[in-house]
């Protein structure tokens, strides 16, 4: 799709405060999943459209970054209260684009509407700190100063949430932003764009380039872009780090995930099997914190798959207009691509145990529909075990023993969340010790760390040292200054060439 010669709708750009059509002349589809059409067409940046956007929030930088702790305060909240007050007219743009179901896409925006809270805090978090009398007569201290442009690329399955887990501290300290959503369902960064103007953020300050690789790679090496903040496939993650900081930006580089659940025989089989379908087909598998394996030591595993096929048999598919459990997948490639898997499953021997293939859906028929598939006895060495499928496929693999599920967990390639489902305290204890990733649960399967912690995973899940949000977000989005004063009195002189000590 490279023009709009259709009548229908174009999403355009939003720079220095304004809708804008750019310049780059490629135009990429915006699918509504559940009813399989195209619905809307979106520019697709060129490197021009990136310059622009850059400029106009170098240009809002010097205001901005200048504006009272109180008045960057003031637009926060009143951010917070147009967005909270809004959630259902949001809900429904993700819903439209995404296919996620209405609840679904209200929790995603509660989340992020969380880090908006904790950015109201700024003039705490700013903060900097003061040692008086360092050395006799000296004081130092630290100040937090804002970056100036700083870069933001999410990914299509948070449209709202992932784009909150980063502008508003960036924001909240004083710097201006460009972002770059996906391009498969941008209109909630737009929606958000006016919102912002609407709460009194000055033109400028948030800027939306909408594209794909070739607005990207013009954000990574722009010489006024100072950092770049990236979710996605650690495929692209991995470039976004090399490049970015190879053109001398700092980069936090979120990448994708592969997340187990350990169940230890004492577990209660009934919230771990509610825990399970939850995390496991909640928003159709397309999360980053999904569980996509349950790792079950082999006396309970028969008594728990019975159990989950009992709750899956519950789920309804369809439309997330109309009440569904779970909507559609991102677009008919990716449907097509998860299916797969079920096929490959078959072929390494593993069990499918649920064919979400066969199911009937409650919604237009061509939407991107794949119900709830679940395959027991999952080879490790399947690629149904090792890729990230990122759709509504659970697999079970059997272990014998604690170690055993604990080595093939710390084994894989990614470390973005996991969880153990246990009563013995000090099993859980000794699982949040030794496991080699970013975030845990214990009883909990989606443990995503709330606002004022902060979100990453380890090993190819994360690519830098800055998780998103929380302290670590304050510090991602600042440059730390330390001053050293003395000021004169009757008793200060003389010469000494000496390296300063204090005394
Ligand atoms: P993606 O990597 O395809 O795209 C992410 C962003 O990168 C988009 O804005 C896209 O336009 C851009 N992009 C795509 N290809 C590019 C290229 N070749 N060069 C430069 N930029 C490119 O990811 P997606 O399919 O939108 O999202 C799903 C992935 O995101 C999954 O792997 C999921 O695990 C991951 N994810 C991770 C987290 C986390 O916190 N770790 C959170 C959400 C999603």
């Amino acid at each position: 799709m490279t023009s709009a010669t259709t009548t229908l709708p174009v999403l355009d750009h939003w720079i220095g405060g304004t809708s804008t059509a750019g310049v780059g002349a490629r135009l990429g589809p915006v699918y509504d999943p559940a009813l399989g059409q195209v619905a809307k067409q979106v520019r697709l940046g060129a490197a021009a459209d990136v310059d622009a956007a850059v400029a106009a929030a170098k240009a809002a930088f010097a205001g901005w970054s200048q504006a009272s702790l109180a008045k960057r305060t003031q637009v926060l909240f009143a951010f917070r209260e147009l967005l909270n007050a809004r959630v259902g007219e949001l809900a429904a743009i993700i819903t439209e684009e995404h296919g996620k179901v209405l609840s679904d896409a209200a929790g995603e925006i509660a989340r992020g509407l969380e880090v908006v809270e904790f950015a109201c805090g700024v003039a705490q978090l700013q903060k900097g700190a003061y040692s008086e009398q360092a050395s006799t007569g000296v004081d130092v201290y630290s100040l937090r100063q804002a970056l100036g442009v700083v870069g933001i690329i999410s990914p299509f399955n948070f449209p709202a949430m992932v784009p909150m887990w980063f502008f508003p501290l960036a924001i909240a300290v004083g710097n201006t932003v460009v972002l770059k959503p996906s391009e498969k369902d941008p209109s909630a960064s737009l929606w958000m764009a006016r919102l912002w103007q609407e709460a009194g953020l000055p033109d400028g300050v948030f800027n939306v380039v909408n594209g794909d690789k070739e607005a990207v790679d013009a954000l990574l090496v722009h010489p006024d872009v100072a950092s770049i903040s990236f979710v996605g496939s650690t495929p692209i993650a991995q470039h976004v780090y090399s490049t970015g900081t190879a053109a001398g930006k700092r980069v936090q580089a979120l990448g994708g995930a592969k997340n187990h659940m350990l169940v230890l025989p004492d577990a209660d089989l009934d919230l771990v099997a509610d825990s399970a379908v939850n995390a496991g087909f909640g928003s159709a598998g397309e999360r980053c914190m999904a569980v996509s394996v349950v790792v079950a030591v082999d006396s309970i595993a028969d008594a728990l798959i019975d159990k989950v096929t009992t709750r899956m048999a519950s789920l309804r598919t369809g439309d997330g207009r109309r009440g569904c459990d779970m909507g559609p997948l991102i677009t008919r490639e990716h449907r097509d691509k998860v299916a797969s898997y079920v096929d490959q499953a078959v072929t390494d021997g593993a069990t499918v145990v649920v064919d979400g293939r066969k199911g009937e859906f409650d919604g237009a028929a061509d939407g991107f529909w794949l119900g709830p598939t679940l395959v027991d006895r999952v080879p490790t060495s399947s690629s149904v075990y090792t890729d990230e499928i990122f759709g509504p496929v659970l697999s079970i693999v059997r272990v014998s023993s604690y170690e055993e599920g604990l080595e093939l967990i710390n084994s894989g390639a990614f470390g973005n969340g996991t969880a153990i489902f246990t009563n013995d305290g000090g099993a859980a204890r000794r699982f949040q010790h030794e496991v080699e990733v970013g975030m845990v649960g214990i009883n909990v399967p989606i443990p995503v760390p709330v606002a004022y912690h902060s979100f990453g995973g380890w090993k190819a899940s994360l690519f830098g040292d800055a998780k998103a949000y929380g302290t670590h977000g304050v510090d991602f989005f600042t440059r730390e200054k330390a001053v050293t004063a003395r000021w004169l009195d009757p008793s200060h002189g003389g010469i000494n060439l000496g390296f300063p000590q204090n005394a």
